[in-house]
C-alpha cells in the first residue's frame, strides 16, 4: 500500500509561554512512500518524527494537509479503521499477560464483520510468533523476556492485525549494541517477507542507512532530502544533510573558490568550475588520501588503529572543529611520522556549500 503526504502540517501550540510562534513540527510534507518499501525517518530528536508518525496511525489530526493510502484519502479515519501496526520505543506490552495473550490482544478488539473465529485468531498468532521467532517463548510474561525478545513481541503483535501499513518508532533504542544490529535485521527480513510498506523512525543515521530503501531526512520539522541511502550520502543537498551521515562525521572547512580554484585556508586545493565565492567545503573522512606532496597540510595529532583502517587524527586552522579526521588504509602506517601530514583530496568526496544557506553548490571539482 504506497502512503502519499499532500500538503502535511501539525502546528502545536508553543508549551513555552513566553514564546508566541506555534511550534511546528511537520512543516508541509509532499511525499510519496512506494508500496511494498521501508522509508526511514531520519533525524535528530525534536525534529518531528513521532509527529509525523503519529499523524500517519491517526493518534494526531493534522492542522493542514492529506494522508492518503493507496488512493484512499484517510485523513479523517479515526487510527483504529486506518489498518496500521504500530510498534513503539518502550514495547508496551501487557505485563498482566502472557507472549501468546499479548499477541492475541489486538484480535479479541475486532468486532462486527472484523471479528474472527477462536481458530482464526489462534492461526494468525502462532503465525505472527514464527515469523519473529519468538514460538518457544509464548507462556512467558514479558518479564521474563530479554529486551529484544519484548521488541519482536511488540513486533508480533503489530503484525496480527496484518496491517497495510507499520511504523515503527525508534524500536530499537532500548537495545544493547549487539542487539540492536541483531534486531535491526530481523526487522528488514520480516519486512521483506511481509512486503508491508513500513515507515521506521529512528535519530541514528547508521540504522536509517543499513536497513532502509529510502531515508527521509528531517530538521525542525522539514524534510532536506529524500533518497536511498548511498546517494543521499554521496549527493548531500545541505550540509545539514551532510554532516548528520557518515562516521565519523564530514570534515568542514572555511574555504574560497578563486579563478577556478578551490582554496581551504591559503592551500590550493583542487580545480574548481564554479564563480568565485566564499564557501564551506566538507571532506568525507574517507577522501583523504597521505600524500608527500599533497596540498592540503595537516599538524598530526595522532592515528587510531581500528585494524583494516587507520584514522588519521589532525589539525587544521581552516577546519570549523579542532580535529580532522581521515580514514586510510592501515597499510600506510609506516608513511606516517612527523609533525605534519600531507593528504591530497579525492574531488569526489569534497562538498561545496553555500557559507549562508547551506545548500550544495553544483561546482565541477577535480
Ligand atoms: P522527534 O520524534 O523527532 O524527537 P517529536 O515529533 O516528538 O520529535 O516533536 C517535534 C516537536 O514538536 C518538538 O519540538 C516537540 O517539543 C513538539 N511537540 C511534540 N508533541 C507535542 C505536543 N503534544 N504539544 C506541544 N508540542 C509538541
Ligand atoms: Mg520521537
Amino acid at each position: 500500500m504506497k502512503i502519499v503526504l499532500q500538503n502535511l502540517t501539525k502546528r502545536f501550540p508553543n508549551r513555552n509561554k513566553s514564546v508566541r510562534e506555534d511550534v511546528i513540527a511537520v512543516n508541509n510534507f509532499n511525499f510519496e512512500i512506494p508500496d511494498g518499501k521501508l522509508i526511514g525517518l531520519l533525524g535528530p530528536s525534536g525534529c518531528g518524527k513521532s509527529t509525523a508518525l503519529n499523524l500517519l496511525c491517526g493518534l494526531l489530526k493534522p492542522t493542514t494537509g492529506k494522508i492518503f493510502f493507496g488512493d484512499d484519502d484517510v485523513t479523517g479515519v479515526p487510527a483504529e479503521k486506518r489498518g496500521v501496526g504500530f510498534v513503539f520505543q518502550n514495547y508496551a506490552l501487557y505485563p498482566h499477560l502472557t507472549v501468546h495473550e499479548n499477541i492475541l490482544f489486538p484480535l479479541q478488539n475486532f468486532k462486527g464483520k472484523d471479528k474472527l473465529s477462536k481458530e482464526e485468531m489462534l492461526r494468525r498468532a502462532k503465525e505472527a510468533a514464527e515469523l519473529v521467532q519468538i514460538s518457544s517463548l509464548m507462556e512467558r510474561k514479558p518479564s521474563e523476556l530479554s529486551g529484544g525478545q519484548q521488541q519482536r513481541v511488540a513486533i508480533a503483535r503489530a503484525l496480527v492485525k496484518m496491517p497495510r501499513i507499520l511504523l515503527l518508532d525508534e524500536p530499537l533504542s532500548n537495545l544493547d549494541a549487539r542487539l540492536r544490529l541483531q534486531t535491526r535485521e530481523e526487522i528488514r527480513r520480516i519486512q521483506r517477507e511481509t512486503k508491508i510498506t513500513t515507515v521506521f523512525v529512528t535519530h541514528d543515521q547508521d540504522e536509517a542507512m543499513s536497513i532502509s530503501d529510502e531515508i527521509v531526512v528531517m530538521k525542525d520539522g522539514v524534510v532536506q532530502q529524500i533518497g536511498q541511502p548511498q546517494y543521499v550520502y554521496d549527493h548531500p543537498a545541505n550540509l545539514f544533510v551532510a554532516k548528520f551521515l557518515g562516521t565519523p562525521p564530514i570534515n568542514v572547512f572555511d574555504g574560497y573558490v578563486k579563478g577556478g580554484r578551490l582554496f581551504i585556508g591559503s592551500e590550493n586545493v583542487m580545480a574548481a568550475g564554479c564563480p568565485d565565492q566564499n564557501v564551506s567545503v566538507g571532506i568525507r573522512p574517507e577522501g583523504f588520501t597521505l600524500d608527500k606532496n599533497g596540498s592540503i597540510t595537516c599538524r598530526l595529532s595522532g592515528v587510531e588503529v581500528m585494524g583494516r583502517d587507520i584514522t588519521v587524527v589532525s589539525a587544521n586552522s581552516a577546519c570549523e572543529a579542532a580535529s580532522v579526521r581521515s580514514i586510510i588504509s592501515a597499510e600506510n602506517l609506516a608513511a606516517i611520522n612527523g609533525d605534519t601530514v600531507r593528504f591530497s583530496l579525492k574531488p569526489d568526496k569534497v562538498f561545496l556549500f553555500n557559507k549562508e544557506t547551506g545548500a550544495v553548490i553544483g561546482c565541477e571539482l577535480n
